[in-house]
């Protein structure tokens, strides 16, 4: 396929062990720095894990790099076309895990031990099976962008709290065929072998997760709905190429909306769903207080006065007021 936009961002893990993460690290920054790709990569004792952009040209010598190592030779890269960076730097970082579980004695490792895979077709059809549970393992704020079809939501705010989650809710797991997802599969395969152990023993992830899933020829994202939040300047991708069924919903007014801004106040900075009408309307505060802060960046940003502030704070108290009336 031919590509107008010049860039690619390239989206990838590998578990393998790696001796000296430090050492590691270190070197593949400079290699990354030279090459000119712009991105985040962890690496650990279990391997590695990153999102990169760059020109057709850096990300394709990056790859072939890569796979010429014997460490990676089979990693996959999902690749998604891009008009331009996706990130401002280039991080390579040394850490304990590649995605945070702290389940330390109880950690399972996927080079032991993990879910099956299952590739897109075969979860498609999976999917519309009685007595099956699609789980999805992601966080709040990336369900409420866009999930499959029927997808429970642990709703978690970070993947350390899924353990717990699955602890509670065994009951109503475990007789059943539970199919999993994530974004690109890394935190599947790193949970799968730990929820077996738990006694969730027919479980199956979904091999590269949603964007692979989102590129299958056949099934061509089907039954997803909204969009796929991603942790670059993107911040969402398409996946469903059929269909387009907006879930997410505006933070202020419950409106359908696919658009995340973090809220002004910086010591806050929660991702909201909303609309540029009602950013402008709420100064992008997610509470009065966060409108309200000394650090605000909408007000330093759109250089509002006092009086305008003071203006718009009044506006949203009238109508919070009538909403009360209302309510009453
Ligand atoms: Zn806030």
């Amino acid at each position: 396929m031919e590509n107008s936009n010049n860039y690619q961002v390239l989206l990838y893990y590998n578990f393998v062990e790696i001796e000296d993460p430090e050492t590691f690290a270190a070197e593949h920054l400079q290699f990354c720095k030279e090459l000119g790709l712009k991105g985040r990569i962890l690496i650990a004792p279990e391997g590695i894990n990153g999102t990169v952009s760059g020109t057709v040209e850096q990300t394709e010598k990056y790859m072939k790099t890569m796979h010429d190592n014997p460490l990676f030779k089979d990693m996959m890269f999902k690749i998604d076309e891009h008009d331009g960076h996706a990130f401002k730097k280039m991080h390579v970082r040394p850490r304990e895990e590649l995605v945070t579980l702290r389940l330390n004695d109880e950690d399972v490792s996927p080079l032991e031990k993990t879910a099956h895979f299952m590739e897109p077709q075969e979860f498609f059809k999976a999917m519309q099976d009685e007595d099956t549970v699609i789980l999805d393992t992601r966080n709040d704020y990336e369900y409420e962008l866009g999930h499959f079809r029927g997808a429970i939501n642990p709703d978690i705010e970070t993947f350390r709290e899924l353990p717990q989650w699955i602890k509670d809710n065994k009951e109503d797991l475990k007789d059943k065929r539970v199919l999993m997802y994530c974004t690109g599969g890394i935190r599947c395969e790193k949970f799968g072998g730990w929820l077996m152990e738990e006694g969730i023993e027919d479980v199956h992830q979904l091999h590269g997760g949603i964007v692979t899933y989102g590129k299958d020829p056949e099934v061509q994202g089907e039954l997803w709905d909204g969009q796929c939040y991603v942790f670059d300047e993107r911040i969402s991708v398409p996946v469903n190429q059929k269909e387009h069924v907006v879930v997410g919903k505006d933070y202020f007014d419950g409106e359908p909306c696919e658009r995340y801004v973090n809220c002004a106040n910086p010591e806050c900075n929660k991702q909201i769903l909303c609309s540029e009408e009602n950013e402008h309307k709420y100064m992008r505060g997610c509470t009065h207080e966060c409108r309200v802060s000394p650090r605000n960046m909408y007000v330093k940003e759109h250089d509002l006065a006092t009086e305008e502030i003071e203006r718009r704070l009044d506006i949203i108290a009238n109508e919070e007021k009538e909403n009360m009336k209302q309510n009453a």
